[in-house]
């Protein structure tokens, strides 16, 4: 039987590029977004049949909940969870919001943190179960004008390698992959030129670029509590 891979923040961007390409592999896949249709427009370009789509606000815990739920219901056990579901509110932190500060946490931090615990339960059932989340290599360095988007990512890093000792024992691998420039929505009103510079390969990423460092760390049976770093090599200059 295929195994069943959840992916949050799937319709578009990192995690559309880890939907297609865990299809490809054969996977079954839960592609969940807050917008339906565009998670439902996911589903209807990945290679083979039986996926799903899921409308859910990881920062809701009801919702989180419900929606696992569902997915066990209809799917069954959750073999491979990839959390990508992410915002920015790029800003000085004199000028950001409290709103925009409660949305990066709640999204950034508190969604996965939501959907490994919605997720852990079906998983001890997978044989070899692995859950990638995504942070930021701006949480590993922090950046200017990302203070509380980098907090976010930067409590990612203890979140993983707390929850990949808690679950090693059960045959469950957690590890956190951070990448730096990366084409997608995320990125696109950023002066390209500008931030190319500061990355050694001359370039920024792109998405495929990043699903292929995911499924190697769902794949990869002795790595866990690890952060793998997909940058270009931008963490060298920062
Ligand atoms: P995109 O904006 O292209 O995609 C974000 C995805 O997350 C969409 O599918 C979006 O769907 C979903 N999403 C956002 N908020 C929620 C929510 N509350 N509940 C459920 N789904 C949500 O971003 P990227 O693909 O670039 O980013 C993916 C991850 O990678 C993020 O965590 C981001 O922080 C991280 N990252 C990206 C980098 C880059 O350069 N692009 C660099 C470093 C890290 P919808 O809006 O329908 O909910």
């Amino acid at each position: 039987m295929s195994r069943l891979a959840v992916v949050c923040g799937g319709s578009r961007g990192i995690g559309k590029a880890v939907s297609r390409l865990l299809a490809e592999r054969g996977c079954r896949l839960a592609v969940v977004s807050r917008n339906e249709d565009a998670a439902q427009a996911t589903v209807a370009s990945l290679h083979g049949a039986d996926h799903l789509a899921f409308s859910c606000d990881v920062s809701k815990v009801q919702e989180v909940q419900q929606t696992f739920d569902t997915i066990y219901k209809t799917c069954g056990n959750v073999s491979y969870l990839v959390n990508a579901a992410g915002i920015n509110r790029d800003a000085l932190l004199l000028r950001t919001k409290p709103e925009d500060m409660v949305a990066l946490l709640h999204t950034n931090l508190l969604g996965t943190i939501l959907t490994c615990r919605a997720a852990l339960r079906s998983m001890l059932h997978s044989q070899g179960a692995a859950i990638v989340n995504i942070g930021s290599v701006v949480g590993l360095k922090g950046n200017a004008g990302q203070c509380v988007y980098s907090a976010s990512k930067a409590g990612l890093e203890g979140f993983t390698r707390s929850l990949a000792k808690e679950v090693a024992s059960r045959n469950i691998r957690v590890n956190l992959l951070a990448p730096g420039f990366i084409h997608t929505n995320m990125t696109a009103e950023l002066m390209e030129e500008d931030g190319v510079r500061s990355v050694p390969l001359g370039r920024f990423g792109e998405p495929e670029e990043v699903a292929q460092a995911v499924l190697f760390l769902l794949e990869s049976s002795y790595v866990t509590g690890q952060v793998l770093v997909v940058d270009g090599g931008l963490q060298l200059a920062m």
